[in-house]
């Protein structure tokens, strides 16, 4: 026990620092994350002195703390992972357990009554729990807290049992079948449970670098690496299966004035109302990124040359056309045919058509 409750405080020490070096966006709900441990840690060494301490700390607060960890780790959770949380019902129960488990300590003690009601409340708590878990996107650290919230559910559901079947014995350190799988279920959760929430930070941190490397951070479009990566893919494609697919490369017509006449800023909000009425027009398998400035590249998978010049068509039309704010957009489109294609000379192509757009009177489309 308290060896687990030493290592539930490291990683509590783990997540602190983390929760300090990261950007404040992310720091939600990690501030509880790690104060759970180190609820769990004191009450572990609360629960350690029995016999030693008064049965005030020993019992009644040593309950009454390590509820109150699980209930700051599932307040936490909703918070990292919703940015919500409701916590008034839950806070209420463990609150009402406090003049209870002193009642069944002192007035007419009863460890078989105080068990039940411990074990009752942990068990809904930790089920609650569970399910808001199953609710969230499946990922690695994810399976673990679930796995952990199950098994620690199962544990307090046996306990329970115990209490009616009158198997719960006098006491917690009575040596017992049922005292050893509580006390191990319950020294593998606390570090499991942090371990998780560790996972759970790092991932979203990773999340978070990986969506601003391939996202440009003014539009959300892709960024050219990465459409030109998955027009790779693209290709490793055609030349299996022998998918044909398209590249547009589109580039604001005049949009210099706009930034001339109205400013960088109207110039940026052109910029972003032409990736979202772009991306309108686009299937969900399409892929829009910004090549750079004020062009844009469009990769649309199994798409053949009919369709890709339908397509670039739509998404020329859909943008504002003079007396309206914004500009139109001149459009290249290439098609990647057969397996000698490279993506530099597809990006070539789109490119000398695009140039023909610009000169034969911008606002159209050109094949390549
Ligand atoms: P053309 O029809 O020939 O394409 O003319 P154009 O004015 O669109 O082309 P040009 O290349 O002369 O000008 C592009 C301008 O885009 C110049 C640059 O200041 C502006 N620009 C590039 N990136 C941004 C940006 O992120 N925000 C803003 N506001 N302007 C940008
Ligand atoms: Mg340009
Ligand atoms: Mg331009």
């Amino acid at each position: 026990m308290m060896l687990s409750g030493l290592l539930a405080l490291l990683m509590a020490m783990v997540l602190i620092f983390m929760r300090r070096s990261y950007p404040r966006h992310l720091r939600r709900g990690l501030g509880l994350l790690a104060s759970a441990p180190l609820l769990w840690c004191l009450s572990t060494v609360l629960f350690g002195l029995r016999g030693h301490l008064p049965e005030l700390f020993s019992v009644v607060l040593a309950n009454e703390i390590l509820m109150g960890g699980v209930l700051a780790y599932h307040v936490g959770n909703q918070l990292f992972f919703t940015g919500r949380a409701r916590w008034k019902g839950w806070t209420a129960a463990v609150l009402a357990c406090l003049p209870l488990m002193a009642w069944f300590t002192w007035v007419t003690p009863s460890y078989d009554v105080r068990l039940a009601l411990f074990t009752s409340v942990m068990g809904t708590l930790f089920l609650t729990q569970m399910a808001f878990m199953l609710r969230q996107p499946t990922s690695f650290s994810q399976t673990v807290v679930v796995l952990v919230l199950g098994l620690q559910s199962t544990v307090l559901g046996a306990r329970l049992i115990s209490v009616f079947l009158g198997q719960a014995g006098e006491g917690l350190m009575e040596p017992g079948l049922m005292q050893l799988a509580y006390l191990c279920g319950n020294a593998v959760s606390i570090l499991m449970l942090t371990v998780g929430s560790v996972l759970c930070a790092t991932e979203r941190l990773r999340i978070e670098f990986e969506h601003l490397a391939t996202h440009d951070t003014l539009t959300q479009a892709l960024t050219r690496r990465a459409v030109l990566r998955r027009a790779e893919e693209e290709l490793a494609r055609l030349r299996r299966q022998g998918d044909p697919f398209s590249l547009m490369m589109l580039d604001l017509d005049h949009f210099k004035a706009i930034n001339d006449q109205f400013g960088h800023q109207q110039g940026d909000a052109a910029l972003i109302d032409f990736t979202e009425r772009t991306q309108r027009m686009l299937r969900q398998t399409d892929l829009l990124g910004r090549y750079g400035g004020e062009e844009f590249l469009v990769l649309l998978p199994g798409t053949d040359a009919a369709t890709a010049l339908g397509v670039a068509e739509r998404v020329r039309q859909a943008q504002p056309t003079p007396p309206a704010l914004g500009c139109t957009v001149s459009i290249g489109v290439a098609t990647a045919v057969d397996a000698s294609e490279s993506i530099d000379g597809l990006l070539a192509r789109a490119d000398q058509a695009l140039y023909r757009a610009k000169h034969e009177g911008r606002n159209c489309v050109r094949q390549g």
